[in-house]
């Protein structure tokens, strides 16, 4: 089977891997240090026929109608059409499918207006959640404790201050409480499997210290999550997500990503989106033991029956993320790598490559505010973090910094 992966960071990185087990992989644009990048983009590569799967990584292009358009060209494709990535990107549109499917979610609703908005605000307790409508980068949620501070911030987003035009609608939801944990659910339209739960770590420093990010690290397994959560996920979250989407005449075949937040009254949605997570997806697909391409492609033929359930190793995955200097504020770029050999060649690691570019010259320079990703394998999550706190050591560049508490808990 030949597989395009669409996408050019650490999630395409691992998807291209685990893909190339079973499947010829070619990674469009991919990056340097992803084996079998190429400049073409994908409309071009399918142009003769020989393509037999495409997978999106980024929501964006999702978001953009490319998995239709390739659809409509007669391409096998994995990832939703617009339609169904509207899940991602609208949190209104997200909470409404939540609402008429009957889902566990935080009480929500959506204003474009300030001051309706803060009559609702004080109906409710901290902590307080305003959450930008549109896309965001990740950037568009604030929880905070301070009314005061809710209210300004509600007051930037609808002036378009913060945001421009996709900050002119908010989400207001009632704050939760709990780990979250992340859940992806490949999906063909009325039927998902759901894979093992990982874990995210989203502040820049330890301790969950300083600002939001991309995501700094993450864990599979979660040793919190109790054996049957993902089937769990699957009947109270998945099924009737697909159902109601079926209702409206969308045909989801990709993976759903629950955010999930393990509630003193169970687990509650806290957010979809239309594609595999990144960084948390990474520490998943590497201990799939089964074949991913087949399973990818029986998702977008719209029959998961058709293939065996996939499986999984039962050791433990740690993942953390080197960042660049000024990362997630003001990310630097161009600093020269040094140590990513060594780092692999320490007995299971695997290290994936999110922001990397080769300058003028050839050489391996920072590309971005998440440049690598160094995944330890080990027998429990205490030793997959010594293995990749063991590589991450021998890997350098100017400002390079990284979390150091990564699945400390484990
Ligand atoms: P989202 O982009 O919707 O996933 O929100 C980003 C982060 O904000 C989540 O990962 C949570 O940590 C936090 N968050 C979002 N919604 C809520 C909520 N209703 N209650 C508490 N925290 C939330």
């Amino acid at each position: 089977m030949k597989v395009v992966v669409v996408g050019s960071g650490g999630r395409e990185h691992a998807l291209a891997l685990v893909l190339a087990r079973h499947a010829e992989v070619v990674v469009t644009p991919g990056n340097p240090a992803i084996p079998g990048s190429v400049d073409t983009p994908v409309f071009d590569l399918v142009a003769d026929g020989t393509v037999d799967l495409v997978v999106f990584g980024p929501e964006l292009p999702l978001v953009a109608g490319h998995a239709d358009q390739l659809r409509a060209m007669g391409v096998r494709v994995f990832g939703p059409g617009a339609e169904g990535a509207k899940l991602e990107g609208s949190k209104a549109y997200m909470k409404m499918i939540a609402t008429d499917a009957g889902l566990p979610t935080a009480m929500w609703e959506a204003f474009t207006d300030a001051s309706e908005a803060k009559d609702y605000l004080v109906t409710l307790r901290p902590p307080y959640v305003i959450k930008t409508d549109g896309l965001a980068a990740g950037r568009g949620v604030l929880v905070t404790d301070s009314l005061a501070e809710a209210e300004l911030d509600l007051e930037a987003k609808l002036g378009g201050t913060t945001f421009g035009e996709s900050g002119r609608r908010i989400v207001i939801e009632e704050g939760l409480v709990g780990p979250e944990v992340s859940v992806f659910a490949i999906c063909d339209g009325t039927r998902a499997v759901c894979l093992p739960a990982a874990q995210d770590f989203k502040r820049v420093g330890d301790g969950d210290a300083g600002p939001n990010t991309g995501g700094m690290g993450a864990w599979s397994p979660v040793v919190f999550v109790p054996d049957g959560f993902a089937d769990e996920v699957n009947r109270t979250f998945i099924e009737p997500t697909l159902a109601e989407l079926t209702r409206r005449g969308i045909d989801f075949r990709g993976v759903l990503y629950a955010g999930l937040m393990l509630t003193a009254d169970g687990p509650k949605l806290i957010e979809y989106n239309v594609r595999f997570g990144d960084p948390d997806s990474q520490v998943v697909l590497l201990r799939m033991t089964s074949d991913l391409a087949e399973l990818l492609a029986a998702a977008a033929d719209g029959d998961l029956t058709a293939v065996p359930a996939p499986t999984f190793s039962d050791d433990a995955a740690v993942l953390v993320v080197a960042a660049s200097e000024g990362y997630p504020v003001a990310p630097r770029t161009g600093d020269v790598i040094a140590g990513l050999d060594d780092a692999a060649a320490v007995d299971g690691v695997t290290i994936l490559a999110a922001g990397v570019r080769h300058d003028d010259d050839g050489t391996l320079v920072t590309a971005g505010g998440r440049v690598v990703n160094v995944v330890g394998r080990g027998v429990d999550a205490a030793h997959a973090r010594e293995v990749a706190y063991e590589a991450m050591a021998k890997i350098s560049w100017s400002g390079l910094h990284h979390r150091t508490d990564i699945a400390a808990d484990g």
